[in-house]
């Protein structure tokens, strides 16, 4: 098969990139996706043939993906949000709008072939909620005025204003925050080698690589008290320490940049505003563990970040911050990017492993963990994109300074994403252990519209909900945990009192269904049969026996399943149906007692 020189050059790329060819798989499909609007049955046969897999095992690996499309799409390809941030911000409103306007409805395609569209899963613009894609391009801060100017653009072949990168967006800082790794934010073209180096940039990395030995840089982060910021919050240092220091086989450092938890959007600008601290974060941790090679596995949605990431990479080499001899240590150490193509489920380390292995992104069972057997079998160390990003600092100025930021077993800074209902919605860099009732009254500028507060989603939709009575807390691991919460992925998320909880509970399962992998029963059925119930609820046809129902079907699939999806799913649920029961009774009238946020309105 003639392909077009562009895309036969990425294709010889992904090639040779990794040790196993069928990691290739998914960011052949993405890119051969993008160039010809779907993946074509030839061009299934093309890539298998180039991976030496077969055309069945490309077609069931790349049905997992919900990017992936065997059908043409429009020339400009509508992504509308309405998980959590959004719906609670209009986003149903925008969907119904663009329906209307386009005359289509889920994943479906304008007869003239110009527009396709499709209701998504969160994008990862919760602070600019309601936020829709078209292509890559992000449309942040929808109103119904800009969106019909924004379609009056695209008819007429003008590129509207984006809302990426956001770096040109960049909101004053709030006194209260504490800018470690978000320092160089606002700052003009900070995303370049040259603006990063005057800012002290790569002289962590330098003392790790020339004062340090790999056991003095795991023991400067255990004194840092870094937890990990993906969600278990398991000290970084300490997970280092397990990767076998006498493994014959290679060792690799991930970075898990697929941050899909809703209400979470903070690697997508640290990775845009400070790619090159993400860079040395990752050797930082290379270094420790005695790696020499790094892969990024960043979401298939971010695609403007992987090629400012690529940008990044490729200045390092050039300078001689990465590749053989880094800075004249005699330490080599070679990092790539790598596409995910839009499943939540591949967050999860192993899955993530698996996905880049070019599979189906199933969790493995455990043990064996990952430092001992990880990518391809080898020790592997994983960690997200803010925890790497907060290596280079801790190493500069010392473990005991960044500890000293936070609380005692909650060392530095935390990236808070707070959106829903309030003034200022937005990213902000606080101290770990900061007052919660601060955060959503003077950080964020308090309740939008006046209106009082009913509940908190406080670490991403998986977390139990918090309700207006219980936020006199700290925002650290341990003081949610005993608040009956969970600290999560720093993503925030504020409800007001006009909010109806079984609608926003709905909206929750009807995510953990669609990204459950079906592996277990437990999660697979208990998100069906749930979304169902919740539906119903919220219809007005609930029954009042289905009342315990949810909570129990709900309890019954914590901790039965191989992943955390399934908690995930539970937790908020349990919560919800616990805290504001009487929300349900009220349903039991017929009909919504509540101003909903919105007609939801999914077509699946
Ligand atoms: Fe898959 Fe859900 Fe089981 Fe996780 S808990 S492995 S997502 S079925």
């Amino acid at each position: 098969m003639n392909l077009p020189p562009q895309l036969e050059t990425k294709f010889q790329t992904l090639e040779t990139r990794y040790p196993v060819k069928r990691s290739a798989l998914i960011p052949m499909l993405l890119y051969a996706q993008d160039q010809f609007g779907y993946v074509s049955d030839d061009m299934i046969e093309e890539i298998a043939r180039r991976l030496d897999l077969n055309a069945l095992q490309v077609t069931e690996t790349m049905a997992y993906y919900s990017m992936l499309r065997r059908q043409r799409a429009g020339k400009f390809h509508v992504q509308v949000c309405t998980n959590v941030s959004c719906m609670l911000r209009g986003g149903n409103k925008i969907y119904d709008f663009v329906q209307k306007k386009l005359e289509i409805g889920h994943k479906q395609t304008t007869e003239d072939g110009v527009f396709s569209l499709e209701e998504v899963e969160c994008i990862g613009a919760c602070t600019g909620a309601p936020a829709m894609q078209v292509n890559y391009d992000f449309y942040e801060n929808l109103t119904i005025e800009r969106t019909t100017q924004i379609f009056e653009a695209l008819e007429v072949g003008r590129k509207p204003e984006t809302s990426t990168p956001i770096s040109g967006s960049v909101k004053p800082r709030h006194p209260a925050e504490v800018p470690v790794i978000s320092r160089l934010f606002g700052v003009k073209d900070s995303h370049k080698l040259e603006v990063y180096v005057a800012n002290d940039g790569y002289k962590g990395m330098e003392r790790a690589l020339k004062e340090l030995t790999p056991e003095q840089v795991v023991d400067e982060v255990k004194k840092s008290n870094l937890r990990g910021r993906g969600g278990a919050g398991f000290p970084t240092g300490m997970k280092w320490s397990f990767v076998p220091k006498d493994s014959p086989k290679p060792k690799y450092v991930l970075c898990n940049a697929d941050e899909s938890e809703p209400g979470t959007c903070k690697d997508r600008p640290l990775m845009e505003m400070m790619p090159h601290q993400l860079i040395e974060g990752i050797v930082i941790a290379g270094r420790a563990v005695g790696s020499h090679q790094g892969y990024i596995y960043i979401r298939g949605e971010y695609r403007y970040v992987l090629d400012i990431m690529d940008g990044a990479i490729a200045e390092a080499y050039k300078a001689g911050y990465l590749g053989k001899n880094i800075l004249g240590s005699g330490y080599d150490f070679d990092l790539v990017t790598h596409t995910g193509a839009g499943a939540y489920e591949c967050g999860e380390e192993s899955a993530l492993m698996e996905s880049l292995e070019g599979k189906r992104g199933y969790p493995r069972i455990r043990p064996p963990f990952p430092a001992v057997v990880g990518l391809y079998g080898s020790p592997t160390v994983i960690n997200n994109v803010e925890t790497l990003s907060s290596a280079p600092e801790i190493l500069r100025r010392g473990g005991e300074w960044y500890a000293g930021l936070g609380t005692p077993k909650n060392g530095g800074t935390r990236m808070f994403c707070i959106s829903g209902h309030v003034n200022k919605p937005g990213i902000y860099e606080l101290p770990m252990g900061f007052p919660l009732r601060r955060m959503i009254e003077d950080v964020a500028g308090g309740m939008l519209n006046g209106k009082k507060l009913k509940a908190v989603i406080p670490g991403g939709s998986s977390c139990p909900l918090l309700t207006a009575d219980e936020i006199d807390i700290n925002m650290d691991y341990d003081s949610v945990a005993k608040a009956g919460s969970m600290l999560g992925s720093g993503g925030l998320v504020v409800i007001d009192e006009d909010t109806c909880m079984v609608d926003l509970a709905r909206r929750i399962m009807h995510f953990y269904a669609h990204e459950s992998c079906g592996w277990c029963i437990p999660c697979r059925e208990g998100t069906g049969w749930l979304r169902k119930m919740l539906d119903r609820f919220h219809s007005g046809a609930g029954r009042a026996e289905d009342i315990p129902m949810v909570g129990e079907l709900a309890k019954n699939m914590l901790g039965k399943t191989f992943c955390p999806l399934g908690d995930a799913a539970a937790m908020p649920t349990i919560s919800i149906v616990k805290k504001w029961r009487h929300e349900f009774e009220e349903h039991l009238s017929g009909k919504c007692p509540y101003k909903p946020a919105d007609v939801f309105a999914a077509v699946r």
